[in-house]
């Protein structure tokens, strides 16, 4: 099937072709004719499906039906929950409509507003925003949405689960009612159900499969290790592998930071990516790892929300997330359109109820593989997830702060699923127990170290190792 049988212009048909897309996604088929038709949709779908353009397209072909002449109202608008998201879907606007006449803008918090406020003073026909510097610039009046035609909610249950629904539904109060409304969700809760009843007038509902799910493309295995010995058997699998560009996920920023910072001792090029990072830092972070200059990404799961990283091959949970679905996230990064892609999870015995959750989640058991010289010491207890002993800290980073947009007022945070408590005794004798702790820390890079050491039977063992998973 091709494009221009969805019923896209010709214009249309030739950006596409310019970024190289020979056949429509499954969401894309669906998505496309229905929202030319100009009706409302409520679409399942997560990224990686390919549902920027399958939004994107038909908002451009619609508006670019009606030129608009002399001063240009804003007549669509596209929500994001993060900064990093409202640029992708930007990007994919200026892109996918480079031989329209349109104009776009994207607005977002962490970055100066006069920018923004010029650019709007000018005419944009189609606005990419997250919820917080909207509403600044809909308290300033720099921005009239009363002319909205389109409104597309994109990655809706994360904007609920980052306590936007308060700003959401301001904005919505401010919209003409005779408009078209999309709304894409990954998952599908009461909440997001609720808002959808509110909003979607007659919806058409899409969904494609769960291709994270299905995971056809993406190769996924556990590796059981001791949570001191993560970072180690890290650096040896990025080593040993010669994996070039790799992204790691972590639970908080701190343990971003500090693993980042560990990996560069490594001798492995690093960079972290969070909330308390300023939007330069974060963008430059981004485009360092994409140009190949940083091999490495850590991430926590807000920051990485909608990273468009093409063909990324390697997905690592260093520490599995507390919320099962984030899970599904972290390895939609990897196997993207179609790609080979492999997520390796690094799950110490804290972490195996949290696996359980996801296995229960996506309806399938992931391969245990124990990396020889990495076996776990079963005489190590289970600590709660968050104690001290862990490294980890109590800042998740689910806070609206850690998306930038200040000038929002407060919301819930979605709480870590277990409470922290100091596990002394437990640390104490794992600590005993783990001869290899430790080691490596001054001199030559641990991993290297440990290479040395293990590196004639891994070479053996790396074929029934990582390839008879399945
Ligand atoms: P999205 O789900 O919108 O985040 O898109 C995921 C990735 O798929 C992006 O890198 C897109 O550039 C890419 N993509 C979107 N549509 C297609 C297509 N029809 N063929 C190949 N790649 C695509």
């Amino acid at each position: 099937m091709s494009f221009d049988s969805l019923g896209l212009s010709a214009e249309l048909c030739r950006a596409v072709a310019e970024q190289g897309y020979t056949e429509p996604t499954p969401v894309q088929r669906q998505a496309i004719p229905t929202i030319l038709e100009g009706k409302d949709v409520m679409a399942g779908a997560q990224t990686g499906t390919g549902k920027t353009a399958g939004f994107t397209l038909p908002l451009l072909q619609r508006l670019g039906e009606r030129q608009i002449n002399g001063r240009r109202p804003v007549r669509a608008l596209v929500l994001t929950p993060t900064r990093e998201l409202a640029a992708q879907v930007g990007a994919s606007v200026s892109d996918y409509g480079q031989h329209l006449p349109l104009r776009s803008a994207v607005i977002f918090g962490g970055v100066k507003i006069n920018p923004q406020i010029e650019k709007l003073r000018h005419g944009v026909d189609i606005l990419v925003a997250t919820p917080g510097r909207l509403l600044d610039h809909l308290s300033q009046k720099t921005v009239d949405l009363s002319k909205i035609e389109i409104l597309v909610l994109d990655e809706a249950d994360r904007m609920l689960d980052m306590g936007f629904i308060r700003d959401i539904r301001k904005i919505l109060a401010l919209l003409p009612k005779n408009r078209q409304n999309l709304l894409f969700s990954a998952t599908f809760s009461g909440d997001i159900k609720k808002l959808a009843d509110s909003l979607l007038n007659k919806p058409v509902h899409i969904e494609v499969a769960r291709r994270n799910m299905a995971a056809d493309s993406i190769d996924q295995t556990v590796h059981p290790v001791d949570r001191k010995r993560k970072r180690e058997l890290l650096s040896f699998l990025i080593g040993s592998q010669d994996w070039r560009q790799v992204l790691v996920f972590t639970r908080t920023k701190h343990g971003a930071n500090k693993l980042a910072q560990q990996l560069e001792r490594d001798g492995l090029s690093a960079a972290a990516i969070h909330g308390n990072k300023s939007q330069g830092a974060r963008t430059r972070a981004l485009a360092n790892f994409k140009q190949g200059e940083v091999r490495i990404l850590v991430a926590t799961d807000i920051a990485a929300r909608g990273l468009d990283i093409d063909q990324l091959p390697h997905v690592v949970n260093f520490e599995l997330p507390n919320v099962p679905e984030d899970y599904v996230h972290r390895i939609g990064r990897t196997g993207r359109a179609g790609n080979e892609g492999e997520a390796i999870s690094l799950v110490c015995v804290d972490e195996l109820k949290l696996l359980r959750d996801i296995e229960r989640l996506i309806k399938r058991e992931i391969p245990k593989v124990t990396v020889p010289g990495y076996e776990p010491d079963p005489t190590i207890q289970a600590e709660p997830i968050g104690s001290k002993r862990q490294g980890g800290n109590l800042r998740h980073d689910r806070g609206r702060r850690a998306h930038g947009n200040s000038a929002n007022t407060s919301h819930a945070q979605r709480k870590p699923s277990r409470k922290p408590s100091g596990a002394k005794g437990a640390a104490a004798s794992s600590t005993g127990n783990n001869p290899k702790e430790g080691t490596g820390r001054k001199g030559k890079p641990q991993a290297a170290a440990h290479q040395q050491r293990t590196a004639s039977s891994q070479r053996n063992e790396r074929p029934s190792l990582l390839g008879g998973k399945r």
